[in-house]
C-alpha cells in the first residue's frame, strides 16, 4: 500500500470508528505537508504528551480553524482527538500563541530550521519530555531575537542531547572513569558517542583528538541559558572543533541528513 493509501485508510477510521475526547496542548509546529486538495498533514510537538502527526482537514481553506497557526515555528495552542491504535491525531482547531515573526529572514529560517529538525529527529512521537519542549521554544526564541552564534547552537545541541537521553560525558573518561583533564589528551570516539583519555585510547581505533580549550569550553556551555551561552566566544581554534565534535555526537542519532545543515552553509 502507498503512503497515501495508508493515511487514506487512517483518516477513514477516524470517520468510522470512535475518537477519545477533545485534548489541548500547547504545542510547536515542526513540519506540515499538502496532504490531497484540501487537508494538511502536521507534525507538532506539544508541551504536555510529546510529539504528535495530526491531519487537519480543510485547512488549506479554512481561515477560522486555523488560520497562520501551521507553518514551522508556529506557536499555537492545539485541539486535537486521538483514536486508539491511529497513528495520526484528529486536529480539530488552533489558536495562535506565537506567529512565525522574524523566522522568516532567510538566517534566522535556516538556524530554526536546524533546530526543529534535530528536535525531530531526536524525538519519538508520544514521548512527552516537557524540558524538550522548553528547550526548542527557548532556542526558536533566541534565534528570533539575536544572531545563532556558534556558542549557542553547541549550546542549543549540549541541551537537547542531554534531555533526549543521550548526554555526552564531558568530564570523565568513558573507559576508566577518571576525571579528564584539559591538559591532558582527550578523545572523541564516534561510533560510541564518548569522551576516553589518552590512557584509554587504543592507537588502532580511529579517535577524533579533542584540544583541551574545546572541551573546556563545551562543558562551560552546558548549564547555561541560551541567551547567556549565545554571549560566550569560544577559544582560538575551538569552535570548528566544537562543531565538529557536537556535529559526530548528533550523527549517532539522527537517521537522515538534516536539510538545514545545507541552507546554513547557503547564507556564508
Ligand atoms: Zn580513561
Amino acid at each position: 500500500m502507498t503512503h497515501q493509501g495508508l493515511v487514506k485508510v487512517v483518516i477513514q477510521c477516524f470517520v468510522c470508528g470512535s475518537m477519545g475526547p477533545s485534548q489541548a496542548s500547547e504545542a510547536i509546529i515542526l513540519r506540515t505537508r499538502a496532504y490531497g486538495e484540501a487537508d494538511k498533514i502536521v507534525t507538532f510537538l506539544t508541551a504536555d504528551i510529546g510529539k504528535l502527526t495530526g491531519i487537519a482537514k480543510g485547512a488549506k481553506n479554512s481561515r477560522r480553524r486555523f488560520a497562520n497557526c501551521l507553518d514551522p515555528f508556529t506557536r499555537v495552542r492545539v485541539h486535537f482527538r486521538t483514536k486508539p491504535g491511529a497513528s495520526l491525531a484528529f486536529m480539530e482547531s488552533c489558536d495562535l500563541l506565537e506567529s512565525v515573526g522574524a523566522l522568516v529572514d532567510p538566517a534566522k529560517f535556516a538556524y530554526g530550521s536546524y533546530l526543529v529538525e534535530l528536535v525531530d529527529q531526536l524525538t519519538a512521537e508520544g514521548q512527552p519530555i516537557r524540558e524538550l519542549y522548553d528547550l526548542l521554544a527557548e532556542g526558536l526564541d533566541a534565534v528570533r531575537h539575536g544572531p545563532a552564534t556558534a556558542t549557542l547552537l553547541r549550546g542549543f545541541e549540549l541541551r537537547l542531547l542531554h534531555h533526549a537521553g543521550y548526554e555526552p560525558q564531558l568530564q570523565t573518561c568513558a573507559r576508566c572513569h577518571l576525571p579528564l583533564s584539559s591538559d591532558a589528551g582527550v578523545y572523541l570516539d564516534p561510533a560510541h558517542g564518548s569522551v576516553v583519555c589518552t590512557r584509554c585510547r587504543d592507537a588502532a581505533e580511529s579517535l577524533l583528538p579533542i584540544g583541551g580549550a574545546t572541551l573546556a569550553a563545551l562543558t562551560a556551555l552546558k548549564p547555561l541559558p541560551l541567551a547567556e551561552a549565545r554571549r560566550r566566544r569560544f577559544p582560538n581554534g575551538a569552535a570548528a572543533e566544537a562543531a565538529q565534535v557536537m556535529s559526530r555526537l548528533l550523527a549517532l542519532h539522527l537517521a537522515r541528513p538534516l536539510r538545514s545543515v545545507k541552507l546554513i552553509a547557503a547564507l556564508r
